[in-house]
C-alpha cells in the first residue's frame, strides 16, 4: 500500500451510527474430486445487488441461478443476470486494450499491452493538463457501477472538473431530495405488508424485479395498489387507481394530491405538529393546485387526484415506490421533494408498512472527503466545473454532456483536449445524439473501457477491456438498500481484461499520484478499506452474504431526522440560503404543450420512454438470448393513436420531431392516453457491425429526439426527456 492510503485518510470521519448488524451464513459448496464449486456472490448488474450462485467447473462458470437463502432476493434473478454467462463468454467481448489504426469509427485496431494503453492515456492527460488546464480533460462514466469512486477519487485527485455522469437524470434527484427533506432515502417496508402501495414513474416489473415480487406478494395479501404512469405498466393493470399523468408534470399532480390531504383534512396532525418544519408555507404553496387545474396540467382528471389522495392518505400504512422516470427533467429534485413530503405529511415515515428511513451499514462511503479526496480539489478549479449559471454550480458534482460538448464544438468557455469514457454508450444514453457524435467525431483524443464494442467506444483512439463482476472481489455498497454485498470472484478475467478501479487506480499512479491509491487493488489490504468500519476482513466477509442495517422502526421519536432542524424540513431553509426554491414548486418544461403550443400544431403528440426488463439501458443488445426475448424496440401507442396515424401493431413507425426521426416497432395499448407515445430507450444494433453507420446507432435511439440544453433542474443539472412532443406515422 502506498503512503497515504485509503483507511490513513478515514479515521473516524465516517458517519458512525449504531446499526444493528445481520450476517448471514455462508455457502460455499465445493467438491473437490471434480473441481465443481458453487459460489455465492451479488450480482452488480443493477444496483439491485440480487444474490446469485455461480457454478464453476475447472475454472468455468457454467450456471447462474438465483440464491433462494439471500435475505432480500429470495432467489429471485432477472433475466439479464440469468443470461449473464452469455455476455461473459460472448465472443465478441472486449480482451485486449487495442488502438485505433484506420480513420476515427472505421473499425481498424491493432491490439496493444496493458502498460502501453495506460502510458498513452496517461501522458495525453499530463500534457493536456499542462497545456490547456485540467478542465480540458473530460471524464465520463457511463453508468452506476460499484467500482466508480475509485474514478471519483482519481477525478479529485488529479483536479479535473470536467466529469460527466448519468447521475442528473438518475439517482441523484431522490438521494438529494431525501437529504434535505429527513435523511436517508427511505425504503418501502413491502414485506410488511403495507395496506397501500403508491408506486409513482416506475416499472418496477420490469427494472427491479426483487421488489416486484414483493410488490405482488403485498397484492395477495390485500394490499390496495395506486399507480402514477404515463405508461401502461405491469402494475398499472392490477391497481385500483391508475393516474395517467402527462409525462413531466408529475409535481403538480403530487402538489395536487397535497391539496386534497390538506383541505380535506387527511394528513398526519400530529406528526406535522412535531416532526416538520414549513407546513404553514406548504399550505400556501398548494393554494395553487386544486384538482382542477392540476387535471388542466396533468391530463389527471379532478375526480382520480382526488380518489388518489383519498385512498393514500386514509389507508395506513401507506408505502412509496419511486422510480427514475420522474427525475428527469426541469423538476427532477423537486418532484422528488414533493413526494418526500408528501410521504412525511400522511405519516407514513418510519412506521411499520411505511417508509423507513436507515442508516447505511459502516463500509466505505463514497462521499466521505476522506475517501473521495474531495478536498484535494482546489476551489478555484472546482469553480471551472461547467455549469449553466454562473452564480450557483449546482449541488451535484457533475456536469452535463451538453455543456461539455458545446465546449469541444465551440472552444468555449475552454477548450476540451480528451476524454475518457469509463464504460456506457454516450452516443445512445447522452440527449441530443447527433451532436454528441460531432463531439467525439471532433475531441483530439478519445479512450474508453467497455466490454464490448458499441457505437461510443467505436469512435475511440484507445480501447481497455473491462472485467465483468464475475472476474473480481469487491464490496458492492448500495445506493438503494442499506446493505453492502460481497462480490465475490468466481472465474479468472477473460482475455486481458481489468476491472474499471484497477484502470482508474493504474492511471493514478501514472500520472503521479501513487500516494493516494494502491500498490494493487486486488490485495486483500484493499478490499479491508473498503470494509471502512465494519469490523470485518475480506476474508470473513466472504463467508457472509451481506453486511445490512435491521429494519427499525420510529427511531425519529429518539434521534430526530438527519437535517439541520432534526425535524421533516418542508421548507428547507438550507436550500434558500444557498439560493435554490425551498419548496418544490413546479415548472413547466420547456417545449410541452403549454409552454410550446406552436410546436404541438405540427408535433401533436408527446414521448416519454420505458426499460425493458431484458436490458440495462443500452446494454445487453448484443446477448442472443436477451435479444430472442425481444429483439426489436417497441413503442407503445394507444388503438386510438393508431388508428388515426395508420399504424397497426407491429408496423414499424418513425417518431419524428424538430430534431430528427427514429424508426421502432408499434405496441398497441388499449388504455394509453392517445396523446402520449412511449418509446423504447437507448436502441442500437450490434448485428449490424460498425461498417453499417456504427452499428445503426442513430436509426431507432431515441435520444435522436431528445434535447438536453438548459434550462435544466438548477439544483442537480436534470435535463428534458419526458413530455417532449412529436408526431408519429407508419414507415412504409
Ligand atoms: S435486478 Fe437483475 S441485474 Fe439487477 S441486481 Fe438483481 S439480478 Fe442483477
Amino acid at each position: 500500500m502506498a503512503s497515504r492510503g485509503v483507511n490513513d485518510t478515514l479515521g473516524g470521519h465516517f458517519f458512525v451510527h449504531t446499526p444493528k448488524i445481520i450476517m448471514k451464513e455462508v455457502r460455499r459448496i465445493m467438491s473437490p474430486a471434480s473441481r465443481r464449486e458453487v459460489i455465492k456472490t451479488a450480482c452488480a448488474g443493477c444496483l439491485a445487488q440480487c444474490g446469485l450462485l455461480v457454478t464453476v467447473e475447472d475454472g468455468v462458470a457454467v450456471k447462474i441461478e438465483g440464491d433462494s437463502s439471500h435475505w432480500h432476493s429470495h432467489g429471485s434473478a432477472c433475466n439479464r443476470a440469468l443470461s449473464y454467462l452469455d455476455r461473459v463468454y460472448h465472443r465478441e467481448r472486449l480482451k485486449y486494450p487495442i488502438k485505433r489504426t484506420g480513420k476515427r469509427g472505421e473499425g481498424k485496431w491493432q491490439r496493444i499491452t496493458w502498460d502501453e494503453a495506460v502510458d498513452t492515456i496517461a501522458v495525453k492527460m499530463k500534457e493536456a493538463k499542462e497545456k490547456f488546464g485540467p478542465e480540458s480533460i473530460w471524464i465520463h462514466s457511463g453508468y452506476g457501477k460499484v467500482t466508480d469512486w475509485v474514478l471519483e477519487r482519481f477525478i479529485n485527485a488529479f483536479n479535473l472538473p470536467t466529469y460527466t455522469n448519468p447521475g442528473p437524470v438518475c439517482m441523484v434527484a431522490r438521494k438529494f431530495a431525501s437529504a434535505f427533506t429527513f435523511g436517508p432515502e427511505p425504503l418501502p417496508d413491502i414485506e410488511y405488508p403495507p395496506a397501500c402501495i403508491i408506486i409513482w414513474g416506475s416499472g418496477h416489473e420490469e427494472t427491479r424485479r426483487i421488489d416486484a415480487v414483493k410488490i405482488n406478494n403485498a397484492l395477495k395479501r390485500g394490499t390496495k395498489l395506486v399507480v402514477v404512469d404515463p405508461r401502461k405498466t405491469g402494475f398499472a393493470q392490477s391497481a385500483e387507481v391508475w393516474l395517467k399523468v402527462r409525462p413531466g408534470s408529475d409535481l403538480a399532480l403530487c402538489l395536487g394530491m397535497i391539496n386534497v390531504i390538506i383541505n380535506k383534512n387527511l394528513y398526519d396532525k400530529d406528526f406535522v405538529e412535531n416532526y416538520t418544519v414549513g407546513f404553514d408555507k406548504l399550505v400556501d404553496l398548494v393554494k395553487k393546485y386544486p384538482p382542477e387545474k392540476v387535471e388542466e396540467i396533468t391530463w389527471v382528471p379532478a375526480e382520480t387526484v382526488k380518489e388518489a389522495a383519498r385512498i393514500y392518505a386514509t389507508t395506513k400504512p401507506a408505502a412509496m415506490v419511486w422510480g427514475n422516470a420522474i427525475e428527469q427533467g426541469e423538476n427532477a429534485f423537486p418532484n422528488m421533494r414533493g413526494l418526500a413530503i408528501l410521504r412525511s405529511i400522511t405519516g407514513n415515515l418510519n412506521i411499520p408498512g411505511g417508509d423507513l428511513i436507515l442508516p447505511t451499514p459502516p463500509a466505505m462511503n463514497r462521499w466521505d472527503p476522506a475517501v473521495s479526496l474531495a478536498n484535494l480539489m482546489p476551489p478555484e478549479v472546482a469553480a471551472k466545473k461547467l455549469w449553466w449559471e454562473e452564480e450557483k454550480k449546482g449541488l451535484f458534482k457533475a456536469t452535463t454532456t451538453y455543456l461539455v460538448e458545446k465546449a469541444v464544438l465551440k472552444d468555449e468557455p475552454f477548450h476540451i483536449e480528451m476524454c475518457y469514457c469509463n464504460g456506457g454508450s454516450l452516443l445512445t444514453m447522452a440527449p441530443n445524439a447527433n451532436r454528441t457524435y460531432q463531439a467525439l467525431m471532433k475531441i483530439p483524443f478519445f479512450a474508453a473501457s467497455d466490454l464490448f464494442m458499441n457505437p461510443t467506444v467505436a469512435l475511440a483512439d484507445v480501447v481497455l477491456p473491462s472485467c465483468t463482476f464475475l472476474e473480481f472481489d469487491f464490496v458492492e455498497a448500495s445506493n438503494y438498500y442499506p446493505l453492502i454485498s460481497c462480490q465475490q470472484k468466481c472465474i479468472e478475467p477473460i482475455g486481458e481484461c481489468w476491472p474499471d478501479h484497477k484502470i482508474a487506480n493504474e492511471l493514478a499512479k501514472k500520472v503521479g499520484l501513487g500516494e493516494y491509491f494502491w500498490e494493487s487493488v486486488e490485495t486483500d489490504k484493499t478490499l479491508n478499506d473498503m470494509l471502512g468500519n465494519t469490523g470485518v476482513t475480506f476474508e470473513e466477509f466472504r463467508k457472509i452474504d451481506a453486511i445490512m442495517t435491521q429494519k427499525t422502526y420510529r427511531q425519529h421519536l429518539y434521534n430526530g431526522f438527519a437535517t439541520d432542524s432534526k425535524k421533516v424540513e418542508i421548507y428547507s431553509e438550507k436550500l434558500e440560503k444557498m439560493g435554490y426554491d425551498p419548496l418544490p414548486d413546479y415548472k413547466e418544461p420547456e417545449e410541452t404543450p403549454f409552454s410550446a403550443p406552436d410546436l404541438t400544431k405540427e408535433y401533436p403528440m408527446v414521448f416519454t420512454n420505458w426499460k425493458a426488463e431484458k436490458y440495462r439501458h443500452s446494454q445487453d443488445k448484443y446477448v442472443p438470448s436477451l435479444r430472442a426475448l425481444q429483439p426489436d424496440p417497441l413503442c407503445e401507442i394507444s388503438p386510438e393513436a393508431g388508428k388515426k396515424y395508420g399504424i397497426k401493431d407491429g408496423d414499424w413507425m418513425y417518431i419524428e420531431n424538430m430534431r430528427g426521426k427514429i424508426k421502432q416497432k408499434a405496441k398497441l395499448v388499449s388504455g394509453m392516453d392517445p396523446r402520449v407515445v412511449v418509446t423504447d430507450w437507448a436502441w442500437w444494433y450490434p448485428e449490424r457491425g460498425v461498417e453499417e453507420n456504427l452499428y445503426a446507432w442513430d436509426e431507432s435511439n431515441i435520444n435522436i429526439l431528445t434535447n438536453g440544453e438548459p434550462p435544466y433542474d438548477p439544483n442537480i443539472g436534470s435535463w428534458n426527456t419526458k413530455g417532449v412532443p412529436c408526431k408519429i406515422y407508419r414507415a412504409d
